[in-house]
């Protein structure tokens, strides 16, 4: 099954990186979960979609190959040395072929020798201040360790390692594949000795000669300060675990919750206050709400409703500094007046 990102997310398929960037936003904001009327599927359409366009060696592999080479899960990348459809193209060396593939599958096949564990997705919610200035989270994780007992190697403490007899130490053994561009004869990693060469002349008692286990474990991950909506983290080597090889990563995608006060815009910050028809006519000082917390902004005699005032360096932290946050004053014509107040009015006749 294809999936037409460009129709997903309603732009052209010369769209500019900028047009890519502004059709998602505006559908995330549209679709966003936590939203009345919000709907999942559609939010995590557009981002899938997001993911492979905004990269663009991803957005060559879609526009040739299609979804499918991502497998739908949108990250790309993920499954470690077993990519496409349980086809392990880890022998599979030289031509454009095994480029692309290398790069669609975290760079498996030309460096394919060593082994990777399988890669991890979590999705991770922030708070909106907290997506603004970073912060550490925890996140507990049941996955695929190296085995304590043996340190990985499968052998029971004080034993040892012998030629695996199925692959005659190399670790690798010959497969005809039928693939999609025909049969093909490649090397796959022995299962026997999981590509190690090596087996245990005695089992390790905890892991049964596999080298690794399933444990609950906590991952302190550092948020940095100005992720937003859509971003994916990458933290190497705190994937799963693989015998022989090198664990994969964990990738953290972020979703941010609103805050009914603030409208982000990449490292800017919207927010909206209302003041009086006399305090605008005369002008005023207001506490405006900023992630910094309360700010005085002056506003001048004869502000006009929908007026804009730029607070400098409110925003959100980024590599040249900080955003700038903006307030929108909008000025509340009274609904109710007491005689006196009418009356007074009428006496100004202001009809500028
Ligand atoms: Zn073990």
């Amino acid at each position: 099954m294809s999936k037409d990102y460009y129709k997903i997310l309603g732009i052209d398929k010369s769209a500019s990186q900028d047009e890519i960037k502004r059709a998602f936003r505006k559908l995330a904001h549209q679709h966003h979960p936590d939203k009345d009327g919000g709907d999942e599927a559609k939010f995590k359409e557009a981002n899938e979609a997001y993911q492979i366009l905004k990269d663009e060696k991803k957005r060559q592999q879609y526009d040739q190959f299609g979804s499918a080479a991502f497998d739908g899960n949108g990250g790309g990348g993920f499954g470690g040395g077993q990519g496409f459809g349980g086809f392990d193209f880890s022998g599979f060396q030289g031509g454009d072929f095994g480029d692309i593939f290398g790069d669609m599958f975290g760079g498996s096949s030309r460096r394919s020798r060593e082994r990777r564990g399988q890669d991890i997705q979590v999705d991770i919610d922030l708070d909106f201040s907290e997506a603004v200035f970073g912060i550490e989270k925890e996140i507990s994780l049941t996955k695929t360790t190296s085995c304590e007992r043996c340190s990985g190697n499968g052998a029971e403490p004080g034993t040892d390692l012998e030629t695996c007899d199925e692959c005659k130490g190399h670790g690798v053994v010959m497969r005809a594949h039928r693939t999609i561009i025909g049969t093909v004869q490649s090397k796959v990693t022995c299962e026997k000795c999981q590509g190690s060469g090596e087996t245990p002349k005695k089992s390790c008692t905890t892991c049964h000669g596999g080298g690794v286990q399933k444990k609950k474990q906590t991952s302190t991950v550092n948020i940095p300060a100005g992720v937003d909506e859509g971003n994916t983290l990458r933290i190497r080597g705190e994937g799963e675990a693989i015998k022989g090889g090198k664990p994969g990563d964990l990738f953290v995608r972020i979703f941010v919750n609103q805050d009914k006060r603030f409208e982000r815009d990449g490292f800017d910050i919207h927010s909206d206050a209302t003041i009086g028809f006399t305090q605008a006519a005369l002008g005023t000082k207001i506490d405006v709400e900023t992630v910094d917390g309360k700010v005085e902004l002056d506003i001048p005699s004869g502000t006009q409703s929908g007026s804009v005032f730029r607070l400098r360096s409110k925003g959100v932290p980024n590599r040249r500094g900080r955003g700038d946050h903006y307030v929108t004053v909008n000025i509340n014509t009274p609904k109710k007046l007491s005689r006196k107040q009418k009356k007074l009015l009428e006496e100004l006749d202001l009809n500028e």
